[in-house]
């Protein structure tokens, strides 16, 4: 199979995939997860004229001009409106968010009074409305609040809130299932044979996806044997995506193809033309998607930032929502061949706006300490030419 073009891998990834159907949740449960309709105002809000200070609600036409005295007739307090209603000559003592008394037209803050027992000195003139927030000021009833797609934050769902919505519709979770294959592989914590390393890339992976929205189900470590692998993919068979690491090239050790062709999967591609990442696999399996990392860590998360991310906002019905920005180089880089180069970079940004991405020397993809140093992926088409410092490339920010 030849190396298929970074594009049309993340064109054939997404082909077809539709949003996840809603669910309800609660608000309390409601924090970052992606609107599936939108939301309208149940009601109006404020719900009735309401005070916006503490004072007097009064007529305006017997206050308009100070001073003027006022009979004090009843209290209006949040929660407990004033029922009668306002004659010629009266007022109503009033606090914050309370209902603006029938007959009422306007509030005069304490601050402009005098009382005594049962009469208010109103010592400045007062105009019709003022001090009032009349119903439906912030929004009324069917007003739409909340637009579908929308990615939940704390204000959205204070508003929901306030339209008296105790639940909302969001876009269910996308479960991704994670394997890491590799006999050489312990988990953090453990203690290491001579030969053996470390696992991160499940636990790199875990957190991106769960970043993005997804529900993760971490199956933990294969060894390089065909049978553990595919009882490992079936394990994951009701996830919506089950990204695999490692064992994903042709060696003597590498299981990961065949059996997820065994387990059922039709295997779309697994060459890529692109650095790193090469060894990088997409398949389906009815509803499921499969992504085939590679093992190398940055290979991993580069195929994962580049694929998965996609295809996690897809089903969340989000937008793809990455796209490259310019950069100038602040170092010289050769020409490339045939693959898609991502490239770790510092990237320094200029109070006028301009990008200066300067890549690493050393770009071994198995090396996550310049992975997590780099703030950009420099990214050179193939073919790319000779470029030298302050030449333009295009960068991929690096925001996980
Ligand atoms: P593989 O794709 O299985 O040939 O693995 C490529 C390289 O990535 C090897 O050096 C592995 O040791 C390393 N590797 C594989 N899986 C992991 C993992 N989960 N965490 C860190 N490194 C890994
Ligand atoms: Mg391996």
């Amino acid at each position: 199979m030849a190396l298929i073009p970074v594009e049309e891998a993340r064109a054939r990834i997404l082909k077809g995939v539709a949003p996840l159907p809603a669910e309800d949740v609660k608000l309390a449960h409601a924090l970052g997860r992606v609107l599936a309709k939108p939301l309208k105002a149940s009601r109006h809000q404020p719900p009735f004229d309401a005070s916006a200070m503490d004072g007097y609600a009064v007529i305006a036409a017997d206050v308009a001009a100070a001073p003027a005295s006022l009979k004090l007739v009843g209290l209006s307090a949040a929660g407990h409106g004033f029922k009668g209603r306002l004659k010629r000559g009266q007022c109503v003592r009033i606090f914050t968010g309370a209902p603006v008394p029938k007959g009422a037209d306007a509030v005069v803050i304490q601050e402009n009074t005098e009382a005594s027992a049962h009469e208010i000195k109103v010592l400045s003139a007062a105009k019709p409305e003022q001090n009032i927030r009349f119903a439906g000021l912030d929004f009324r009833k069917g007003d739409a609040l909340l637009p579908a797609g929308l990615t939940l934050g704390a204000r959205d769902i204070g508003l929901a809130a306030a339209a008296n919505a105790p639940k909302l519709a969001v876009r269910r979770r996308p479960v991704v299932a994670l394997i890491s294959t590799g006999d050489e592989l312990v988990l953090p914590g453990q203690r290491p044979r001579a030969d053996q390393i470390v696992t991160s890339n499940s636990h790199a992976l875990a957190a991106m996806a769960e970043h993005l929205g997804a529900t993760v189900v971490n199956l933990g470590l294969v060894p390089d044997k065909l049978k553990a692998t595919e009882r490992a993919i079936h394990k994951a068979a009701k996830a919506d995506i089950l990204v695999t690491t490692g064992g994903a090239s042709v060696g003597d050790h590498d299981y990961v193809q065949e059996a997820l062709t065994n387990s059922g999967v039709a295997i779309d591609f697994w060459k890529i033309a692109m650095r790193p990442g090469k060894p990088f696999m997409y398949g389906r399996r009815r509803g499921q998607h499969v992504l085939g990392l590679p093992g190398n860590p940055v290979s991993a998360l580069v195929c994962a930032r580049l694929f998965l991310k996609p295809l996690i906002n897809a089903l969340l019905g989000l937008p793809a929502g990455d796209d490259l920005v310019e950069a100038r180089l602040g170092a010289s880089m050769k020409e490339n061949d045939s693959r898609q180069d991502y490239v770790r970079a510092t990237l320094v940004e200029a109070a006028d706006g301009s990008r200066i991405a300067t890549p690493f020397a050393k770009q071994d993809s198995s090396m996550q300490r310049t992975f997590r140093e780099a703030q950009a992926l420099i990214v050179r088409p193939p073919f790319a030419k000779v470029a030298g410092p302050g030449d333009v490339v295009k960068i991929l920010r690096l925001d996980f």
